[in-house]
C-alpha cells in the first residue's frame, strides 16, 4: 500500500455546482479537509473564444444532437493540467457509455494516481479527435446511457477516495467490503437483538470468534452464489 499523499481530481464540465455538496460532504469531504485528496472543477464553457460562449456543434454527415467541440475541451483540458505524453501518475479520463465498465478493482489502480483528469461529456458526446489526442482511457459506471458525465465522474471521485489510505478509519473495513475477492459481505446486525420477531443469528452473540469467522465466510460463500453467481471465483 502507497504512503500517505495527495490524489488530484481535475473535472471538466458544464456543471460545476454538481459537485459542491458531494466533494464537500461526508468521507470525501473529510478526505480533502485531511489533504488526502483536492478537487478542481473547470467549466467549459470557460474556454470558448466567440461571443456566444458556444461549447458544441452539429455533427460532420449529419445525424441527431450536438457534439462537444474539441478545441474547447482542449483549452480547458490543458488549462486542467493535461500533458502529452501524460507524466508518470497522471491520466485523462473520459466518462463514456462506450468505456471499460468501471469495477471496484479498477478503482484501487486508480487510488494509486497522483492526479486524474476526468472530462464529463454532454449532449450527443465529444469530438472523436479530443479523445485521439487527449483521453487515456474511456469508463463507462454500466450499460445505460446518463445525459451527462457528472454523475459517473462523481461516482468514480467517491469510490477511488474511499480507497485512499487514510480515508476510511479501519482500512480492515475496507478490506471486507462486498466484492473484496470477488465475493458479497456476510450478513450485518446490530441491536436490538430481537426485531419484530427475528433474532440475531446467536453464533454472533457467543464470543466465540473463531466460530464467528467461520459462519460469515460460509454466509459470503452462500450469498455469493446465489445473489452474484457471476463473481464466481468463489471457491465454492
Ligand atoms: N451519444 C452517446 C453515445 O451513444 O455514446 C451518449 C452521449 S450521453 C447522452 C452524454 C454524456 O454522458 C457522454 O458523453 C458521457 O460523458 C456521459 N455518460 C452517459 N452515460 C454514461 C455511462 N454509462 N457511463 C459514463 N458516462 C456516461
Amino acid at each position: 500500500m502507497r504512503s500517505l499523499s495527495e490524489l488530484r481530481f481535475s473535472v471538466l464540465t458544464l456543471f460545476p455546482e454538481l459537485f459542491g455538496p458531494v466533494l464537500q460532504s461526508s468521507l470525501v469531504g473529510k478526505a480533502a479537509a485531511k489533504g488526502l485528496v483536492s478537487f478542481d472543477l473547470h467549466q467549459i464553457r470557460d474556454f470558448t473564444t466567440d461571443k456566444h460562449r458556444t461549447v458544441d456543434d452539429t455533427p460532420f454527415g449529419g445525424g441527431e444532437g450536438m457534439l462537444l467541440k474539441p478545441d474547447v475541451l482542449y483549452s480547458a483540458w490543458e488549462k486542467a493540467g493535461g500533458q502529452r505524453p501524460a507524466p508518470a501518475g497522471s491520466a485523462t479520463i473520459l466518462l463514456s457509455p462506450q468505456g471499460k465498465p468501471f469495477t471496484q478493482q479498477m478503482g484501487k489502480e486508480l487510488a494509486g494516481y497522483r492526479h486524474l483528469i476526468l472530462v464529463c461529456g454532454h449532449y450527443e458526446g465529444v469530438d472523436e479527435r479530443f479523445i485521439e489526442l487527449c483521453v487515456d482511457r474511456e469508463v463507462s459506471i454500466g450499460d445505460y446511457v446518463l445525459t451527462g458525465g457528472e454523475l459517473p465522474a462523481l461516482v468514480m471521485i467517491d469510490v477511488i477516495t474511499r480507497l485512499l489510505p487514510g480515508v476510511v478509519g479501519n482500512e480492515q473495513s475496507v478490506a471486507r467490503d462486498s466484492l473484496e475477492e470477488d465475493l458479497l459481505k456476510y450478513p450485518q446486525y446490530t441491536r436490538p437483538r430481537e426485531f419484530m420477531g427475528l433474532p440475531v443469528p446467536e453464533v454472533l452473540l457467543s464470543g466465540d470468534h473463531g466460530a464467528i469467522a467461520r459462519w460469515r465466510r460460509d454466509q459470503q460463500l452462500e450469498r455469493t452464489a446465489r445473489k452474484r453467481p457471476d463473481l464466481k471465483k468463489n471457491p465454492r
